[in-house]
């Protein structure tokens, strides 16, 4: 037995993958008069001190600094809508439903996901305006108190940790309730991992793009080239050049045409064309009926 496996993923970071921006400060500071400087030297002594991981240590400043003030997650996701992104974001993913994709495609069934996959707040990027286009969406999340408002960490996503969710996308177990642990066989996974591609911005996301690489997925480090200090430009520079963890680099422009999206394109559409090559050679040596027979 086997699954149809005509999904192409797109798996993304976020903070800086997606965005410019980091979403604690432009979703939340400003709403709840939180000071940017204090809130992340707050964080980094309890790293440094108290040995936090950095997630947990980001979602303990937060809680710290709105006390009484404390939202509930519907308020969270509400601010999620003042998130902003890079260039040519939500559009290209509107463009994936309508127009990228070859005719051929929709007759063998072959179709983009897009996924995001965050050390950042998940009920933010919940209410952001790619949310519509994104077939699943991790990240770190609150439990809330009786009030219904957020109490403590219910579920932290640091950078290592990410790599498990290539492996729920590979094997279908999106719900948290489900052991990706679980063994599978190669056949029964939806999204093989030559058929995924990961976005990403820099060292924290190193565990995903060596998951990619080992596993014959594709992965692309995107740098922010307003960035006045190269420091975004240096991260993939180093990633690519000398340490040899990711291929392609390219500007975190998602607009048609840009370098970047003729790399996303250009990888999604060699995919695709190999599913439709392999599903002939099946059909040729007769080990797959024709559709209809
Ligand atoms: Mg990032």
């Amino acid at each position: 037995m086997s699954v149809p496996q005509n999904t192409i993923a797109i798996v993304y970071d976020y903070d800086q993958t997606l965005s410019p921006n980091y979403m604690q400060e432009e979703a939340l500071f400003p709403v709840f008069g939180i000071d940017s400087g204090h809130f992340w030297k707050r964080c980094g002594e309890l790293v440094k001190e108290q040995g936090y991981d950095n997630e947990l240590a980001y979602m303990k400043v937060l809680l710290d600094c709105l006390e009484i003030d404390r939202p509930t997650n519907a308020q969270l996701r509400e601010l999620g809508a003042r998130l902003t992104f890079y260039e040519g974001l939500p559009e290209m993913f509107e463009e994936f439903r309508t127009s990228l994709l070859p005719p051929e495609f929709a007759v063998h069934g072959i179709t983009v996901e897009h996924y995001i996959v965050s050390s950042g707040m998940k009920e933010l990027i919940e209410g952001s305006r790619l949310a519509p286009f994104i077939r699943k969406i991790f990240g770190c999340e609150f439990a809330a108190d009786a009030q219904g408002r957020i109490t403590f960490p219910k579920r932290v996503i640091s950078h290592t940790q990410k790599t498990q969710f290539l492996f729920r996308i590979n094997k279908g177990l999106l719900e948290m309730d489900q052991d990706v642990n679980d063994h599978m066989d190669p056949s029964l996974r939806p999204v093989p991992f030559p058929n995924m591609i990961y976005v990403g911005d820099g060292p924290t996301d190193v565990p995903c793009f060596t998951v990619m690489r080992r596993n014959g997925g594709q992965a692309i480090a995107v740098y922010n080239s307003s960035d006045p200090t190269r420091s975004s430009f240096k991260k993939c520079y180093q990633l690519s050049t000398h340490a040899d963890r990711v291929r392609n680099i390219a500007p975190s422009d998602f607009r048609a045409g840009s370098h970047l999206r003729l790399l996303l394109e250009e990888m999604v559409l060699e995919i695709g064309h190999r599913m439709i090559r392999q599903r002939r050679e099946d059909l040729e040596a007769g080990t797959v009926k024709a559709p209809g027979h």
